[in-house]
């Protein structure tokens, strides 16, 4: 049985990504149930960056093989906006109601509401960086609906659905999500890496 650090600190991410890998027969464990804060600075100007600096951390700190990821929402109207910086969209500390508010007002009156989510995860070994993204696309609807989730959920609604991410149990969201498109990629590499006995 191999052990994975998730370098999280977020029990939303540590949920779905324990239900999504669960068939893996991989130990998930969280900087929380090592005892320890996982304090990273998202310095970096890429998804992928900021996903490598939390998996480098994680494995520096812990000693094993550590995975990360880092999510952004690209609207199209507004150039890409909040992309990297979506968690601190309405300032540092922001909370998801304030970043969905500042969001929703600044597509006050824009038609085209295109957006997608991409999850980019970073899986670091002593010997092996790997890279793998997810992107799941929709729209941005005018008010907040539904309550599973978290983070922008409320005002995203995927391509082919009726409802918002927040309105879909968790079963749905993890079985379409971006960060369930990156996992599954990270599922197969690392599948194919027992098999070699490498992980
Ligand atoms: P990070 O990956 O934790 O840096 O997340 C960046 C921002 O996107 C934060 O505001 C999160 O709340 C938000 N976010 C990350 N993943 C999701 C998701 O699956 N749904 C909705 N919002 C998310």
């Amino acid at each position: 049985m191999k052990t994975v650090l998730l370098a999280t600190n977020n029990p939303h991410k540590v949920d779905e990504v324990r239900a999504i890998v669960s068939d893996l027969g991989i130990t998930v464990l969280t900087p929380a149930e090592l005892g320890v804060k996982l304090e990273v600075e998202e310095t970096e100007s890429t998804l992928a960056g900021n996903a490598l600096l939390k998996a480098e951390a994680a494995m520096r700190m812990s000693g094993l093989p550590a995975l990360a990821d880092d999510t952004g929402l690209f609207v199209a109207a507004l150039d890409g906006a909040p992309g990297i910086l979506s968690a601190r969209y309405a300032g540092p500390e922001a909370s998801a109601e304030a970043n969905m508010r500042k969001l929703l007002s600044a597509l006050e009156g824009h038609s085209r509401r295109q957006a997608y989510f991409a999850t980019v995860m970073a899986y670091v070994t002593p010997e092996t960086i790997w890279l793998g993204k997810g992107i799941l696309r929709g729209e941005i609807v005018p008010a907040p609906r539904g309550v599973h989730g978290f983070g922008y959920d409320p005002v995203f609604q995927p391509e082919g659905y009726a409802q918002t991410l927040a309105e879909l149990v968790p079963e749905v969201k993890n079985r379409i999500s971006h960060r369930r498109r990156a996992l599954d990629k990270w599922a197969a590499y690392v599948r194919h890496s027992l098999g070699d006995g490498k992980v």
